[in-house]
């Protein structure tokens, strides 16, 4: 039976209030002066003096601007443009630490604003930032008004489908006269093109590994975690997907579920038949690291089809490449090879902002896999720079509940998702499965500019 996909968003404020981006500097007497003109000349009415000069009501507290609400300031500089003998707006220094040089300040406040309300992040009065940059801002999406296929918005009436399809495909239907012939090929499909991929070590509690899979199970997604993890909490079910090492082999045989899809944590043929043969009807996914090209090439050659490619938290491979020319490499050889369509790519690294997930699905992903904004709602903190999977350390909150976690991340992949159809709309396209390796919808800023000022003398020099 036909069931719309919908995820339910409920509010989860933050338990750890962010430092506010703005410190409001007022001097009292510079205040007290301008109140008592606006007292004589407002004849004592306390609702409009004291809702001035912010109409954010940073002054609108119990004693008005001699206590600033510091966290409701938008930084929009009206209250210090009209009065800059006695305000001062000054950017917070404990804002400016939190996240790392990758996970930045203001990508950290939008994440906590997507996980807390699950709504798509307005900032409005136009864009004041760059138009392009380095990693992903190099990348822009074609969002022409003319190819929208509805003007309904993205909840409208004709449907935008974001299920993937992860398995292995045959490379096309052979037919009898009535029936289906030949293999049909081990696929199963996730409503969202994105999964959530295995915590650092110093994440592993038990309640982050049961908000993972609680969320998992709540969106219809995917949570990798190692099968040793898996076995000492007790877990089970098809959302779960077991990581399995080399040294890790005979866990196999403790499994009590037949999950969705496993996840070899390296590349070992006799671990491969092994797995296979404890669970023929599971989709088997090969983890690797990138750039990884020529041992894709050789999996695949050797029957692999799903792969799990990953850059480390800053998004760049062991050559310190960005994931956009590693996705796009990886594709393209495989398209070369003649058997894109028969692999899955789930790309990981990186992928920060839900506007991440559309670029690395256009460079060639199927779909994403999710690590640091996941940590990030559920508000831990970065200890140091977070460059490295197996190095990299966070701090949890206190006191982390798994209701609140699981409604946190549901409330982001319900913001990413909406964005996510926001795209697609824009870009004319009614399917993700569609949007991979999309290229002719993307611009590259570097490819724009080398067309454009090549000639010139004195360009990239
Ligand atoms: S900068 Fe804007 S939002 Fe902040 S206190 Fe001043 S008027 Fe209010």
């Amino acid at each position: 039976m036909y069931r719309r996909y919908h995820l339910h968003i409920d509010s989860a404020p933050d338990v750890t209030l962010l430092p506010s981006p703005f410190l409001v500097r007022v001097s009292k007497a510079g205040l007290a002066g301008f109140l008592l003109k606006e007292f004589i000349q407002y004849r004592g009415n306390r609702t409009i003096i004291l809702n001035r000069p912010c109409m954010y009501g940073v002054f609108s507290g119990p004693v008005g601007g001699f206590a600033p609400r510091e966290h409701l300031c938008v930084g929009c500089l009206r209250c210090t443009t009209q009065y800059p003998e006695f305000v001062k707006i000054l950017p917070n220094p404990a804002r400016s630490r939190l996240g790392d040089s990758y996970f930045t300040p203001e990508r950290v406040g939008t994440i906590c604003y997507e996980a807390s309300s699950g709504k798509i992040p307005v900032k409005g009065a136009g864009y004041r930032g760059q138009f392009g940059g380095e990693g992903w801002d190099g990348l822009w999406t074609d969002m022409s008004e003319i190819v929208r296929p509805t003007r309904d918005g993205i909840h409208g009436r004709e449907f935008i489908s974001t299920v993937i399809d992860i398995g292995t495909k045959p490379p096309c239907l052979a037919l009898t006269e009535q029936h289906l012939s030949g293999e049909p090929g081990q696929v199963f499909s996730i409503p969202t093109p994105v999964l959530f991929d295995v915590p650092p070590a110093s994440l592993l509690t038990d309640t982050v590994v049961k908000t993972l899979t609680s969320a998992a199970q709540a969106i219809e997604t995917l949570a990798v975690l190692p099968i040793g993890v898996l076995r000492k909490a007790a877990l089970s079910g098809r959302h779960i997907v077991p990581l399995i090492t080399r040294a890790e082999a005979r866990a196999i045989e403790d499994l009590r579920f037949e999950p969705a899809m496993l996840e070899l944590a390296e590349w070992d043929q006799t671990l491969l038949e092994r797995v296979q043969r404890q669970f023929p009807r599971s989709v088997v996914c090969l983890r690797m690291e990138l750039p990884s090209t020529a041992t894709l090439l050789r999996a695949v050659d050797s029957g692999v089809r799903v792969f799990h490619l990953l850059a480390n938290y800053h998004g760049r491979g062991s050559d310190g490449r960005f994931v956009i020319d590693l996705f796009r490499e990886a594709h393209k050889a495989l398209v070369a090879k003649r058997c894109r369509d028969e692999v899955t790519i789930l790309g990981g690294g990186g992928i920060i902002a839900a506007e991440h997930v559309p670029k690395a699905i256009i460079c060639g992903c199927d779909g994403v896999s999710l690590d640091t904004p996941l940590f990030v709602a559920l508000q831990a903190q970065f200890v140091g720079e977070t460059v490295s999977r197996d190095a990299s350390s966070f701090k949890l909150p206190s006191g982390l509940a798994v209701d609140w976690g699981v409604q946190r991340i549901t409330n982001l992949m319900a913001s990413w998702r909406d964005q996510l159809l926001e795209v697609m709309g824009a870009m004319g396209l009614r399917e993700v499965r569609r949007m991979r390796g999309e290229i002719g919808r993307a611009m590259f800023q570097k490819e724009l500019e080398e067309e454009a000022f090549s000639e010139i003398a004195g360009y990239g020099s």
